[in-house]
């Protein structure tokens, strides 16, 4: 297999996105078994002192979930909700408090409790439950569990942090994004949550906003489940999708296993929207309303602190997260704060107010946070987890060059000051993981990328979508006529090392203290459950010398 360029590349539209690009992909043959499911305790849900729920189906249909590990401490979460698409958005619960009680114990039987309390289900927040937990020992496992009256949730496992500035021999993760229920099904969930991880993080696109497509897209074989509802626009509504997405067991089996810790892209809110604009040029009130309600619906659904708990249309969801010295994840929010895309969203040649110094992907707070943060770091690895390609692509053949201006291609000057700095800095190992754009890529970050004999200051790698973007398209010809056009691509982009287009999945992360090892793991198939699930590529970033190399 050809792993140092661009297999095959087709040009197409999709869902409105400036290009998806297909290709062909690795044999997959290797029967992967999928990860035990979470199974929801039963028993009829008896009144607390304060209200109770209205049906007695269960009450934790929606799983557990625990988050964003400190050296002494993790976020625990579950939502009530025992009829999760209710139309008013509350999940099946009378408009009250309810008082759940949560345990967190060092052994799967609970046999050695470590902690123990109890706290309000609140119908402001979708009687979501967030559990700032601390005081815990570093680098240890725990499981954990909710009680509502007499129901109990599924058991959660999750891990703190190493101490900070201790030596780690080693830190595995996992990163995901792009997750259209309607394209397909989370079989690469099912595998992740059969691996040994420290950590999965989430690079956004964790719902999509679009409508239900009806019962007609299911047998022309467009799409495989189904949505529910228009557009999403109200609390209401982005509540009901978070809470359909996390119906699904293989996701809430990935959640259960592991500590996530999540970002946003765009479709959380709105495709391709900048800060306070929308795609289509809704009015910027009506656009910030919008923006509230699925700020609010992403804080009540994800394992965040309470902190984050949005204040109207803001909410501060950049954060780092460090683990021992070896890895420090600076979580970032490209959506928030950005410009409004400087030379449009379509992929467009590249106009002067790309390279202006008042255009920002991150807004000056968050880059000025970034950049101090880097500096003060002392990890091996430092980490950008985001969601929008930084490599540069010209996806224009020959002397031309075209750039997707919602990538940072749009916002070169943005890309600019960030990477300058990392090599005036000489920041240790700096890589960056992103999503998007339900493709897999490795690139060479550089310091000039109209000229290979640059210095390559960062790596990066693009994880495919966990289901956008569905199965390999099975026409060979599809493929075959864009050979030429992705050999062209592939001889004027020299710092992209790999590309894949076709296949759906995510990447496998083993970071040691000498190298970084990413397997990219893809999925046989997403439109039919339970297809295999194996290794198609590994790449390395040996430490102290930036850029990928094939493992
Ligand atoms: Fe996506
Ligand atoms: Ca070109």
């Amino acid at each position: 297999m050809e792993r140092s360029r661009f297999e095959q590349i087709l040009i197409r539209r999709a869902n409105r996105r400036a290009f998806l690009l297909g290709g062909a992909g690795a044999g997959l043959g290797v029967a992967v078994s999928l990860a035990g499911r979470p199974t929801r305790a039963r028993g009829a849900f008896q009144s607390t002192p304060v209200a109770s729920p209205t049906t007695a189906t269960g009450v934790f249909t929606l799983g557990v979930a625990s988050g964003d590990p400190t050296p002494d401490g993790v976020v625990l979460w579950t939502r009530l909700a025992p009829d999760p698409i209710a139309e008013d958005g509350l999940g099946g619960m009378d408009p009250a408090p309810v008082e759940v009680t949560w345990e967190v114990a060092s052994d799967e039987a609970f046999g050695q409790i470590v902690r123990s309390g109890t706290t309000l289900a609140r119908p402001e927040l979708g009687h979501t439950v967030h559990v700032d937990l601390a005081r815990l020992e570093p680098a240890s496992e725990f499981f954990y569990r909710f009680m509502a009256g007499s129901e109990v949730s599924p058991v959660g496992r999750t891990k703190t942090a190493a101490a900070a500035g201790t030596a780690l021999d080693k830190f595995r993760f996992a990163f995901a994004s792009c997750q259209h229920y309607e394209s397909g099904f989370y079989t690469a969930y099912a595998d992740m949550a059969t691996q040994d991880l420290d950590l999965v993080v989430h690079l956004g696109d964790y719902i999509y906003e679009g409508p239900d497509r009806g019962e007609e897209a299911i047998s022309e074989g467009t799409i495989v489940r189904r949505h529910t509802g228009d557009e999403i626009m109200t609390l209401a509504d982005y509540r009901n999708r978070y809470a359909l997405y996390r119906t699904d067991p293989n996701l809430q089996a990935a959640h259960a296993a592991f500590p996530w810790s999540v970002t946003w892209d765009d479709h959380e809110v709105d495709n391709n929207y900048a800060a306070e604009f929308s795609q289509d040029g809704d009015p910027v009130p009506a656009f910030l309303e919008r923006r509230a309600a699925a700020y609010q619906a992403y804080y009540e659904h994800m394992p965040l602190r309470p902190e984050a708990l949005p204040v109207g249309p803001d909410m501060q969801l950049y954060r780092r997260l460090t683990f021992g010295n070896l890895a420090e994840i600076s979580v970032l929010d490209l959506r928030q704060y950005r410009s409004d895309h400087p030379c449009g969203d379509d992929t467009q040649v590249r106009c002067a107010l790309a390279l202006d110094p008042s255009t920002t992907m991150t807004g000056p707070d968050q880059e000025r946070w970034l950049l101090e943060g880097l500096d003060a770091s002392t990890a091996t690895w430092n980490v950008l987890a985001q969601q929008v390609m930084m490599g540069q692509l010209d996806l224009a053949p020959g002397t031309a060059a075209i750039y997707a201006g919602d990538l940072w291609d749009g916002y070169a000057g943005a890309r600019n000051r960030i990477l300058s700095h990392l090599m005036s800095r000489g920041t240790s190992n700096p890589v960056v993981i992103t999503g998007d754009i339900h493709s897999s890529w490795v690139n060479d970050l550089k310091a000039d990328f109209a000229d290979p004999a640059s210095a390559t200051i960062a790596t990066e790698f693009v994880g495919t979508s966990i289901t956008s973007g569905g199965d390999p398209d099975p026409d060979p010809e599809a493929d075959a006529a864009s050979a030429a056009e992705a050999e062209a691509l592939a001889a004027e982009n020299p710092h992209i090392r790999f590309y894949e287009g076709a296949h759906r999945g995510y990447v496998l992360c083993e970071l040691t203290p000498g190298q970084w090892r990413s397997d990219y793991r893809f999925a046989g198939a997403v439109t039919t459950p339970d297809a295999p699930v194996e290794t198609a590529v590994s790449f390395v970033v040996e430490a102290g010398r930036p850029g990928a190399q094939p493992a």
